[in-house]
């Protein structure tokens, strides 16, 4: 069975690999489809987060290599002992691991373990393959009736969903998102389907800044024509929520400055290097900072997953609209993964079917 395994820096290969037996609690998926993400660029580029090759994952235990894709569904091809899954289940896949021991765990905040661990990062059978064993409670049933590759777009959306629901955004605020990649694009969509009165977003690249007023921006401004005085003049002040998803200083800066007073920035992307901010932006306006990580995992893994499939199912979200491309598993790297992290790239959410 073929399969992308993650070595290290710049080093993806899709290898032959032993299927593995299902054991209690397991079940095998037959992959439908595999998101390419921001994290997976992240590591490529950057390098392991967690792990190394002599360096154990302190909650999985594994080094690299390891098997990579964490964004993804399929169907449940073979299920072990005491599962409640049945072969010929859709599901997608929650992919967050937890200790359910640490203070987090115990307050029911599997998200935020201390030792949490990605299936398809740091360890597990990840998504780039043609099929995967992951533990039954990774595994949340998805409608037969929609889309099989959208399973897949379940992981992101539900990030979009959780940052609203975390944030302060009520019906009629004003949102800015800063950055559309994929992230950007669920959380225009997240902060309509909560009642935004107006969605505003700032995007270098055009075909982005096209695909968000597509779904649902009102207005879309280029960095380079500073978007903090456009959203400033368009939300009479500053916008009530701002979601950082751009992962950049400059991305920072400007949802903060696009802010009003006692508005809220909150931080999605994933930074690879400390950014600067200018606290007196805090402090004269009262504005603050939070973050937002992943969604509800653990015993809770269905909880915003399901609310997420929900909204596809009811179409509040179009998870759809963000992908722009469907590749094999033997093109990942080549058409996926190099021209993605590469940056530039007219592509959104690109999807392996294996
Ligand atoms: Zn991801
Ligand atoms: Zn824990």
């Amino acid at each position: 069975m073929r399969a992308a395994r993650y070595h290290g820096i710049g080093d993806v290969r899709i290898e032959e690999c032993e299927p593995s037996a299902v054991g209690p609690g397991e079940v095998r998926i037959d992959v439908a489809a595999a998101g390419i993400c921001g994290s997976d660029l992240h590591q490529y580029r950057h390098g392991p987060d967690g792990l190394g090759a002599d360096e154990p994952h302190p909650l999985t235990g594994e080094t690299l290599p390891v098997r990579l894709g964490h964004e993804f569904g399929g169907t449940v091809v073979e299920a072990g002992r005491e599962v409640d899954l049945a072969a010929g289940q859709p599901v997608a896949v929650n992919p967050v691991r937890s200790c359910g021991a640490c203070r987090y765990c115990t307050d029911g905040l599997y998200h935020l373990c201390e030792t949490a661990g990605f299936i398809g990062l740091h360890g597990g059978e990840g998504g780039f393959a043609a099929e995967a064993v992951i533990p039954a409670a990774n595994a949340v049933p998805f409608p037969a009736d929609l889309p099989a590759a959208h399973s897949a777009l379940v992981e992101p959306f539900a990030v979009a969903v959780h940052a609203v629901r975390g944030s302060g955004l009520r019906a009629g605020d004003s949102a800015a998102v800063v950055g559309a990649g994929p992230i950007g694009l669920a959380l225009v969509q997240a902060a309509r389907a909560a009642g935004a009165g107006e969605v505003l977003v700032s995007e270098p690249q055009r075909v982005r800044r096209d695909a968000a007023a597509q779904q649902g921006a009102d207005a879309v401004f280029d960095p380079a024509d500073d978007p903090v005085e456009g959203i400033t003049a368009a939300t009479d002040g500053g916008a009530d929520v701002a979601f950082e998803a751009s992962g950049s200083e400059a991305g920072l800066r400007q949802a903060l400055g696009a802010t009003r007073r006692r508005g809220e920035t909150v931080v999605v992307g994933v930074f690879a290097a400390p950014a600067e901010l200018q606290p007196t932006l805090l402090v004269a306006g009262e504005r603050t900072v939070t973050g937002s990580l992943g969604y509800a995992s653990g015993p809770n893994a269905g909880r915003e997953f399901g609310m997420t499939i929900g909204m596809f199912e009811r179409g509040r979200l179009d998870p759809g609209a963000v992908v722009t491309g469907r590749i094999g598993l033997e093109g990942l790297v080549e058409r996926g993964i190099e021209p993605l992290a590469a940056g530039g790239s007219d592509h959104c959410k690109l999807l392996v079917e294996p």
